[in-house]
């Protein structure tokens, strides 16, 4: 199905961004009409796979981070999220709950449970030293 409506964007894998990443997705996002509910459900999705990108997809230093927002009739809404870091070794087993490869003090392996509870469906693929693509996919209600 062809989109509606679609944005790119790319930007470095700094914190900062994370905001940046979010407010980007409520501005598009905006024509949809989503309730409060499903744009901050969307939100925190966005927010945790970007996250994953700063924190993890490359050690020691910045790289790039594409985002993609695509718009099709019915309200569904597909976010990619995107990097060419380290990979992912075993993408199912990272999926987990409670599995991290990061400091255990600071990160509670739960990025991903949380994008797979905030959204319809989660997608991810991983090539280790290429990189990693996260899809989320969640349909707008009463968008019809
Ligand atoms: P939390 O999100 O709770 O702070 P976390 O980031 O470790 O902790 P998840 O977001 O569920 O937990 O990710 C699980 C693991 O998958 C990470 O510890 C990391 O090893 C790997 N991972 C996730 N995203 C990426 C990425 N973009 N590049 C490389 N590795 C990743
Ligand atoms: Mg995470």
């Amino acid at each position: 199905m062809k989109a509606k409506n679609l944005v790119k964007l790319s930007f470095y894998s700094r914190s900062v961004n994370e905001g940046f990443a979010r407010g980007a997705l409520a501005a598009f996002l905006a024509q949809a009409d989503p309730t409060v509910p499903e744009l901050a459900d969307l939100k925190t999705a966005v927010s945790e796979a970007v996250t994953n990108c700063i924190v993890h997809a490359y050690p020691g230093g910045v790289g790039l981070v594409h985002m993609s927002i695509a718009l099709y009739e019915g309200g569904k809404v597909k976010i990619t999220i995107a990097d060419k870091g380290v990979g992912i070794a075993d993408v199912k087993k990272a999926m987990e709950p409670m599995f991290t490869t990061g400091d255990p003090g600071e990160r509670a392996g739960l990025g991903f449970a949380v994008m797979q509870s905030f959204t319809d469906k989660v997608k991810v693929t991983s090539t280790p030293g290429k990189g990693t693509r996260v899809v989320l996919t969640k349909t707008l209600a009463g968008k019809k």
